[in-house]
């Protein structure tokens, strides 16, 4: 079978942005593919909002290029009708009525009105608030404000849709719907690049993803990738009946690493080659273990020993 070739849309070659004496971003590089959905996962200030800005032309990079080719458009900023964004500080109308600002918004970025205000309803209905279409955005709860806006950034259906932190502010229930969406529209043909820090939901839509911290790349690569290169650990959690000292622990052999989650609770990462018999035979005489779980480490684990290893 021919193995199909996709297409680079975004090209982004060693950026840099420095606020003063702050190094945002520092000399990252990498390639976003037709149709992937690829994750920008960091913790606070690592430089994942700055990245974004700099792609739109909000911002300039310091040094580095950036080429986007979309709708067979070679271009080092996008034109608006190619590309969605949903800033991190939301910034729809509040006093405007909800179906007029989305329609506005998609017609200003190409869209026909007839077929602006058609897909806009269908999304209120899929949202359930299609009876809400008259009223102001301010007049909605936080969790609808954030979908319209999500709505707004990709109801001209772009190639490319840059969502910064599309999850933040919504309980776990509306956090569920937007990987629907997400999903949704990336099946519909959107290549789509978000930011986040909940490493649980990244793990559940994105198939490519860059790891950042204090601005420098810490992972860069395919999803099943980075799996696989720490396939071989497993991990323990231990809850404790007393607070945690490191002294009960220091005659475990062929440990990996002990972490602290809180005082009562401890992750233990082993090599899988370990004897997990002998672990837990010695695991067993240490006193004061109230439960014991194990399992393969989720994206949060590895995010860690990669931050370690660095
Ligand atoms: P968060 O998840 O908290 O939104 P982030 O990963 O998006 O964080 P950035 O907003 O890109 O991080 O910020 C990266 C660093 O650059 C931080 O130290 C931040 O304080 C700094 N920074 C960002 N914008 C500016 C600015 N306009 N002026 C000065 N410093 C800035």
């Amino acid at each position: 079978m021919v193995e199909q070739i996709k297409k680079t849309v975004l090209k982004v070659n060693s950026i840099s942005k420095d606020f003063m004496n702050v190094k945002a971003v520092n000399a990252i590089s990498f390639s976003v593919e037709q149709g992937d959905i690829y994750a920008f996962l960091g913790p606070n200030g690592a430089g994942k909002t700055t990245t974004l800005r700099m792609l739109l032309d909000i911002i300039k990079p310091d040094s580095g290029s950036i080429e986007w080719n979309l709708n067979n458009k070679p271009n080092q900023v996008p034109d608006a009708e190619d590309i969605g964004y949903l800033p991190e500080e939301r910034g729809l109308y509040l006093d405007v009525p909800i179906l007029n600002s989305l329609v506005y918004l998609a017609t200003i970025r190409g869209m026909e009105k007839a077929d602006a205000k058609k897909s806009a309803l269908d999304w209120l209905e899929k949202l359930g608030l299609a009876d809400r279409a008259k009223e102001k955005l301010q007049v909605l709860s936080k969790g609808n404000q954030q979908k319209i806006q999500f709505v707004a950034s990709i109801l001209h259906k772009p190639a490319f849709a840059i969502l910064d932190e599309p999850f933040s502010g919504l309980d776990p229930l509306n956090q569920e719907l937007f990987i629907g969406f997400i999903k949704e529209i990336n099946n519909q043909g959107t290549t789509i690049l978000l930011s986040a820090h909940q490493m649980s939901l990244v793990e559940k839509i994105a198939n490519k993803l860059f790891l950042i911290n204090n601005g420098q790349e810490v992972y860069n690569g395919s999803l099943p990738g980075i799996y696989q290169s720490f396939g071989d650990k497993i991990i323990i959690e231990l809850q404790l009946e007393t607070p945690f000292s490191e002294a009960s622990f220091q005659n475990l052999k062929d440990i990996e690493s002990i972490d602290k989650i809180d005082d009562f609770r401890v992750k233990i990462t082993f090599n899988l080659q370990t004897n997990l018999a002998k672990v837990l035979h010695d695991l067993a005489k240490i006193e004061g273990i109230c439960d014991i779980t194990s399992h393969k480490p989720d994206l949060h684990d590895i995010f860690l020993q990669l931050l370690k290893k660095k």
